[in-house]
C-alpha cells in the first residue's frame, strides 16, 4: 500500500507503546510495577460521573455545537478568569477531545510549511510530531539541570529567526515536573512580545503543584502577552478524567474560529454527556483535586528519597505534575536500552528520555500506589547496581 508521505513524518508514541507492553506483561501474570503511564491512578470523582449519568438520562445524547456546549464554554471562560486572571469570553474557547486534540487543532490552524516552532528539550512527546504533521519545523532548544530544565529568555531569543511563529511552553512540565516561577514566565513573555511570536501555554498540570510553587499563566504576565497567548488545558490530569477526552483551547477569536472550522470537519463536538461531567468538575467543590494532589505529594517525597539513595542516579526535585526525571548519564546506557532491560529483567516499566529528546534520562510517573513505588525503587537499586 502506498501510504501518504505524512505518515513517515511521525513516530508512533513510545510512551503508549511501553505502557501497552507493561499492561500485557501484567495480564500474563507477571508482577509488574508500572511507572510509565501519564495518568492518575484514581477513579473519576463520583459527582462528576453522576453529572454525566444525569446528562445521559436526560437525553444529552445528540450532536451539539462543534465548538462545545455553550454552558461548558461559559464555565471554562469563568475558570480562566478566576484561576488564571485571563479575560476570555466563551467565543474565545473551543472544547476539544482532550488537551492533545486542542494542541493538534492549534498546529493545524496556525502552522504551515516554512514556519518554525520553538520547543524546549525535554518536551512532551507529541509536540514535535504535531508540528511535523502540520508541515512545520521544530526548533529544539536543549535545557539541562543547571536551569532546572527550563528554557531561559536568552535561549529563547537566540532560537528566534524570521520564520519563528510559535513557542511551546509547558509548566508544570511533562516530563520534568519543573514549574516556571512567575518571574521566569514574565521574562519569557517579554521575549515573546518583543519578537511578535505566538506562545502556546500547555497548562494541563497547573493544579498539581508542590512546596508552595505558583503557576502563572503566561497570558496573565502582561496585556501585551495576553494578545500573543494561546492556552491549552484539559480535565484529564486534575480531575482523573483521562478517558473522558475533554480539553480546551482559549485564544483570540480568529484562531478559535479557525479551529472550529477544522474541528467541524474532523471530530465535531466532544461526546455531549462527557461535557456535562466537565461542567460539574469546574462548578463543584475542588476538594477532590486537593485530595489527589496531597496523595501525589506523599508519593513524590518517597520516590525522590529512594532515587537519591541510589548511587550514579541524579534527580532534580519536581515541583509539579507527577513525574520524576532521572539522569542516568553516569551508567553509559542509552535510555531505550536501560528501559528495555529494566522492564524485561526486573518487570518495571519506565519511559526512555529519548522520547522527550534526551537520551541520558528516563521518566518515572508516580501516579501509582505506594506499594508499587517501594517495590519498584528497590528493583531500580538492584538493576543499577548490576550494571
Ligand atoms: N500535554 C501534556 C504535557 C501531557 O502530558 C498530556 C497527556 O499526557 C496532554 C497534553 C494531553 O492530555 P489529554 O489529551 O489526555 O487531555
Amino acid at each position: 500500500m502506498k501510504l501518504a508521505s505524512r505518515v513517515a513524518q511521525v513516530t508512533p508514541s513510545l510512551t503508549l507503546a511501553i505502557s501497552a507492553k507493561a499492561k500485557k506483561m501484567k495480564a500474563s501474570g507477571l508482577d509488574v510495577c508500572s511507572f510509565s503511564a501519564g495518568e492518575p491512578d484514581f477513579d473519576t470523582p463520583d459527582h462528576i460521573k453522576a453529572a454525566a449519568q444525569k446528562a445521559l438520562n436526560e437525553g444529552k445524547t445528540k450532536y451539539g455545537p462543534a465548538s462545545g456546549e455553550p454552558k461548558l464554554k461559559e464555565a471554562i471562560a469563568q475558570k480562566l478568569q478566576k484561576d488564571n486572571n485571563l479575560n476570555y469570553k466563551p467565543e474565545n474557547v473551543i472544547v476539544t477531545n482532550g488537551g492533545k486534540h486542542s494542541l493538534y487543532n492549534l498546529m493545524m490552524a496556525l502552522i504551515e510549511p516554512g514556519d518554525e516552532v520553538i520547543i524546549p528539550i525535554p518536551y512532551w512527546v507529541s509536540y514535535p510530531e504535531m508540528v511535523a504533521l502540520a508541515g512545520g519545523k521544530s526548533v529544539l532548544v536543549t535545557t539541562d539541570a543547571a536551569t532546572g530544565y527550563k528554557i531561559t529568555p536568552e535561549q529563547l531569543q537566540n532560537a528566534i529567526t524570521p520564520n519563528s511563529k510559535l513557542f511551546v511552553l509547558n509548566s508544570p512540565s511533562n516530563p520534568t515536573g519543573m514549574v516556571y516561577s512567575p518571574e521566569e514566565i514574565k521574562a519569557l513573555a517579554e521575549v515573546v512580545v518583543k519578537n511578535n511570536l505566538w506562545v502556546v501555554s500547555d497548562e494541563i498540570y497547573e493544579k498539581i503543584l508542590y512546596d508552595g510553587a505558583v503557576h502563572l499563566s503566561i497570558g496573565a504576565a502582561s496585556p501585551e502577552a495576553f494578545e500573543r497567548s494561546i492556552i491549552s488545558n484539559g480535565f484529564a490530569k486534575a480531575y482523573a478524567m483521562t478517558g473522558w477526552r475533554v480539553g480546551y483551547l482559549a485564544a483570540p477569536v480568529e484562531l478559535i474560529k479557525a479551529c472550529n472550522t477544522i474541528q467541524g470537519h474532523s471530530t465535531s463536538n466532544v461526546c455531549t454527556f462527557a461535557q456535562y461531567g466537565a461542567i460539574a468538575a469546574l462548578e463543584s467543590s475542588q476538594d477532590c483535586v486537593e485530595k489527589m494532589r496531597l496523595a501525589f505529594d506523599e508519593r513524590r517525597k518517597v520516590i525522590i528519597q529512594r532515587i537519591q539513595a541510589i548511587p550514579k542516579l541524579s534527580v532534580t526535585e519536581p515541583k509539579g505534575a507527577f513525574y520524576v526525571y532521572v539522569n542516568i548519564g553516569q551508567l553509559g546506557l542509552k535510555s531505550t536500552d536501560f528501559c528495555n532491560q529494566f522492564l524485561d529483567n526486573y518487570n518495571v516499566a519506565t519511559i526512555p528520555g529519548v522520547a522527550f529528546g534526551a537520551d541520558d534520562h528516563i521518566r518515572l510517573s508516580y501516579a501509582t500506589d505506594m506499594t508499587s513505588i517501594e517495590k519498584g525503587m528497590e528493583r531500580l537499586g538492584k538493576f543499577v547496581q548490576s550494571l
